[in-house]
C-alpha cells in the first residue's frame, strides 16, 4: 500500500510544470524558435562572472573532505553569521546566527514553517489570492488547514477579507510580497495596517498570529521602490527568504528561515522549525552553496533586463487591449484573459504555442500568469501571437 495522497501529488505535476514540459517537448520536435514558453519562473539573467568564478575559488581553496563534509543541521555557523550581519547592515536589526535556519530554497523553508506551526488538525493557515499554489500542498500535507481570502480588486491586501477569515483556530497568514504572480509590492502603509489587524486579533484571542513572509523576490524590485523589511513592521514575522531568483541559482536550492527573538516563543519556534526541517530530511544545505552565500550574503545584482522586457510586454499587452497589472517586482505579468476565463485562454494561447498559467491555482480563475524572465526576443516575436489570441478569444 502506498499513500494515495502522495500519489496524486507525484501523478499529477503542477499546472505549471505540465506547461513547462509540454513546452520542452515541443521545442524538441518544432524547434525552440517555434514556442513561445512564459510558464516557470527559471531566471534568464546569468550569474555575474565574478560569482561563478569564487564558486570555483571555493572548490579549489577548500580542503575537499572538509568542504563537502555535513555541515550542522542548521548551517555552517560563519555563514549564518554573514547573513545575520548582512541583516542587520540593511534593515538596522541584531539579528544573529542562532536566529537562521538555513535551507534548500524557499520551499523547504516554508515546510519547515509550516509544520513547526502546525499544533493540530484545526490549525489553520491563511493566504490572500492571488498566491503561490504550492501553499496549499505544503499545509495540508502537514496537517493543517489552508483557507484562502479572495484577491482585492486593484491586488493589494485585502484587509477586509482578512479580517473577516481569522478566527482562533488561525496559527499564521502567508503574504509574499514582491508577489508572484502579480508582481506587486506591498507597501509600509499596507503591512502596517496589516500589522494592527494582527496584532488586535492576537490580543483577542490570547495567542500570537504570526505572519510568515515568503521572500524570493525581496530584492527583486524595479525603479528603487522601497520593499519594506516586514518584521520591522510587524514583531510575530517569520522570514522565508530563498537565493534562487535573485543570484540566478534555483537549481542549487539554498535559502534560511529567520525566527526574529522578538517573535512570541522566539525560542521554542526556532526548535520547532528545526524539528520540522529534520523530519523532513531538510538538514544541512547544500553545503558548497552555503560556502557561497558566505561569500555574497547581500550582493545587489543588475535586473535591467527584466525591466526592459516588463515594459516590452506591458506597453506591448496594454496596446492589443489586454488588462494587466502593472508589476512593480519578480518577474511575471497577471493578464486578465480577454474572455474572463484563464484556463479557457490558456488553452487556446497553446494551440499557438504560445505557453501561459492559468489563474486559477494561484486563487485567480480569470487571470493568466505570463513569466517574463526570458529572452527579449521572446517577448518581441509572442506579441503579434497575443493579438491574434485577443481577437481569437473575443469572436
Ligand atoms: N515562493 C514563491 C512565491 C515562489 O515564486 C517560489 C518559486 O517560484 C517559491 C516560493 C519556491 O522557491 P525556491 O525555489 O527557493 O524553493
Amino acid at each position: 500500500m502506498y499513500s494515495t495522497q502522495m500519489y496524486d501529488l507525484g501523478n499529477q505535476a503542477s499546472p505549471i510544470r505540465k506547461l513547462f514540459n509540454y513546452g520542452q517537448e515541443q521545442a524538441a520536435k518544432l524547434g525552440p524558435d517555434k514556442v513561445f514558453d512564459f510558464t516557470i519562473g527559471n531566471p534568464s539573467i546569468p550569474l555575474p562572472a565574478d560569482m561563478t568564478q569564487a564558486l570555483g575559488e571555493i572548490l579549489q581553496e577548500t580542503e575537499p573532505v572538509a568542504l563537502h563534509s555535513y555541515s550542522v543541521s542548521a548551517g555552517h555557523p560563519a555563514t549564518r553569521t554573514a547573513i545575520a550581519e548582512d541583516l542587520n547592515a540593511r534593515y538596522g536589526t541584531n539579528y544573529t546566527k542562532d536566529q537562521l535556519y538555513l535551507t534548500c530554497g524557499a520551499a523547504a523553508g516554508l515546510c519547515s514553517t509550516f509544520l513547526a506551526l502546525t499544533t493540530g488538525a484545526d490549525s489553520e493557515f491563511i493566504g490572500m489570492a492571488p498566491f503561490f499554489p504550492e501553499y496549499r500542498n505544503f499545509v495540508e500535507t502537514k496537517g493543517g488547514k489552508f483557507r484562502v481570502v479572495e484577491a482585492s480588486a486593484d491586488f493589494r491586501l485585502n484587509l477586509e477579507g482578512l479580517a473577516e477569515a481569522i478566527n482562533e483556530h488561525t496559527q499564521a497568514i502567508i503574504i509574499n510580497s514582491p508577489n508572484n504572480p502579480s508582481g506587486k509590492v506591498y507597501t509600509r502603509e499596507e503591512l502596517t495596517a496589516l500589522a494592527q489587524l494582527l496584532e488586535d486579533r492576537s490580543q483577542a484571542y490570547g495567542k500570537p498570529i504570526y505572519l510568515i513572509t515568503d521572500e524570493p523576490y525581496r530584492e527583486l524590485v524595479y525603479g528603487g521602490l522601497e520593499v519594506p523589511f516586514i518584521p520591522n513592521i510587524y514583531r510575530n514575522t517569520l522570514v522565508c527568504y530563498s537565493y534562487s531568483k535573485v543570484y540566478s541559482m534555483p537549481g542549487e536550492r539554498i535559502g534560511y528561515v529567520l525566527v526574529p527573538p522578538e517573535i512570541d516563543d522566539s525560542q521554542e519556534v526556532y526548535k520547532a522549525v528545526a524539528g520540522a526541517a529534520r523530519t523532513q530530511g531538510y538538514v544541512c544545505a547544500p553545503v558548497l552553496f552555503q560556502k557561497f552565500v558566505e561569500r555574497f550574503p547581500g550582493r545587489q545584482m543588475d535586473f535591467s533586463p527584466y525591466d526592459t522586457n516588463r515594459q516590452l510586454l506591458y506597453d506591448g499587452l496594454k496596446a492589443i487591449g489586454y488588462n494587466c497589472v502593472h508589476p512593480d517586482g519578480a518577474f511575471y505579468m497577471f493578464v486578465q484573459a480577454p474572455q474572463g476565463d484563464g484556463k479557457a485562454f490558456s488553452d487556446l494561447a497553446m494551440t499557438q504555442n504560445v505557453l501561459v498559467v492559468p489563474g486559477v491555482g494561484f486563487g485567480c480563475p480569470d487571470y493568466v500568469r505570463v513569466s517574463y524572465c526570458v529572452p527579449t526576443d521572446r517577448i518581441e516575436r509572442a506579441l503579434p501571437l497575443f493579438r491574434e489570441l485577443y481577437q481569437a478569444s473575443l469572436q
